[in-house]
């Protein structure tokens, strides 16, 4: 094998998670690095890009910023070489258009000779250093970052039913043109949910559905919490915080905290709530909307060319509920899922739960030697909070990545307001 096929990190995937540190890796001296991203071109949650969506986060939350704000690869790089800066600032956005941070991370991966499209790992071995063979060829790296995302995921009783009129949101953009005149039931209430709903009622009478019904197990269609002590859960102290923490502590944490990370944008849920008043008492359309919070889908079946929902109400259990719609959005999320990938050393690699377990610098617990690492990002989310899988901590995650790697220790930023752990002044040592 010739040598430049051996690097010191290769990174399996391209999203956000492992573009961020490919930015922050790039013009690193002494660390050859390789990003292999299976599509051709790069996509990010295309199937999703619903029209005028927005980010959830802030935009010094790109892949870079927080945690080196002079790399070329910041957001504010991309303006400036797009020669667009003044018209951001005066546009004022409210919150950054999530097509124009999908376009930025274009610009990020293509200005990036270390990143490679269209070639898919399909085993990762260890002999001594990793071997990955891709659908092209075999290289070796000396630590290895998985960044491959998490999957699609619909409830048991959807699983059968997929296809055109049955659909995981994540297809919404392709699969939701044509239905206008149509029954559609959109089922999940997090902010994929309300997009799609949203975009749904929104549309052109002469292509909107007739009806569109919206289903969601929470108690009623829940705001997302924003607000600034909220977002210490989202800081890299607290991160460290709760990866100590006992698992039966870490997911009670998770369930209660889910509306800091899943709920809605509250200018989502005003625009939907402005729709429905226009529609129902400006245009007389009181029969466009229905809405079902507190119903939890458990049965679906095929009834005359149409599908039929069964609904459970905790309120009111002994009542059951229908849904019948033509076409069914499934907004229920995305799950981690084990890569076939790692076949080869799944056996010398610890878990815990559904998830490998991973170290304070997130590289997996395992048999081998400890200067060689498998990083996980986005993929142990029981083990360091809800913000594992968001854009909050990309930049300080990647940087922890190369400090292993390196064997240095960057500056965290300064602790939290909040004492989180068990102390009581702040000369008592606790964990
Ligand atoms: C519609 C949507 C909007 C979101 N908006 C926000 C937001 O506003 N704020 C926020 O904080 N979070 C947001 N998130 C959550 C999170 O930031 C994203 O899910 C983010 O894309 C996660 O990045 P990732 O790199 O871990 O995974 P992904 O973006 O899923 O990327 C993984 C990549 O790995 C590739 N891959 C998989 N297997 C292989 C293989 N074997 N070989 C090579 N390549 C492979 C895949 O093709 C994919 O391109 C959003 C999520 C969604 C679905």
């Amino acid at each position: 094998m010739s040598d430049e096929q051996h690097y010191e990190c290769v990174g399996i995937g391209v999203g956000p998670a492992n573009l961020s540190l490919a930015s922050l890796l790039h013009g690193c001296p002494g660390l050859p690095n390789l990003f292999l991203e299976k599509r051709e071109v790069f996509s990010w949650h295309d199937g999703q890009q619903i029209p005028d969506a927005t980010l959830q986060v802030s935009i010094f939350k790109d892949l870079v910023s927080l945690s080196d704000p002079t790399s070329p690869f910041s957001f504010l790089s991309y303006l400036k070489e797009k020669g667009r800066i003044y018209h951001f600032i005066n546009a004022q956005f409210s919150a950054v258009p999530r097509q124009e941070f999908r376009n930025y991370l274009e610009w990020a991966s293509r200005r990036n000779q270390n990143v490679v499209f269209g070639e898919e790992v399909v085993s990762v071995d260890f002999d001594g250093t990793f071997v990955l063979r891709t659908n092209r060829r075999t290289v070796t790296a000396n630590n290895v970052s998985i960044g491959i995302g998490r999957r699609a995921w619909v409830p048991a009783v959807a699983r059968d039913h997929l296809g055109l009129t049955q659909f995981h949101v994540s297809d919404f953009v392709p699969l939701s043109r044509d239905l206008a005149g149509k029954r559609v039931c959109v089922v999940g209430g997090g902010q994929s949910g309300a997009e799609a709903f949203l975009d749904l009622i929104s549309r052109p009478s002469a292509e909107r559905p007739r009806r569109v019904s919206w289903v969601s197990r929470r108690h009623n269609f829940c705001p997302i919490d924003d607000s600034p002590f909220t977002n210490d859960f989202y800081m890299p102290g607290y991160s460290d915080y709760f990866s100590r923490l006992d698992q039966g502590t870490r997911e009670s944490l998770n369930r209660e905290h889910v509306l800091t990370s899943d709920g809605i944008s509250e200018s989502t849920l005003r625009e939907i709530y402005q729709r429905i008043y226009a529609e129902r008492f400006i245009h007389g359309n009181t029969d466009l909307v229905s809405l079902y919070p507190n119903r939890n889908v458990i049965e679906v079946s095929a009834s005359d060319n149409a599908w039929s929902l069964k609904l459970y109400n905790s309120n009111h259990p002994a009542v059951p509920g229908q849904v019948d719609a033509d076409v069914v959005v499934w907004a229920t999320g995305f799950r981690t899922v084990a890569p076939d990938f790692l076949a080869p050393i799944a056996d010398r690699l610890e878990r815990e739960g559904d998830e490998y377990r991973i170290d304070s610098d997130f590289a997996v617990r395992w048999d081998g030697p400890s200067n060689r690492s498998i990083f996980l990002q986005n993929a142990a989310l029981q083990q360091r909070g809800l913000a594992d899988k968001n854009l909050s901590l990309l930049a300080w995650r990647s940087q922890r990545i190369i400090d292993r790697v390196r064997c240095v220790r960057s500056d965290d930023p300064v602790p939290s307001f909040i004492e989180w752990s068990a102390k009581l002044s702040p000369d008592e040592r606790v964990g």
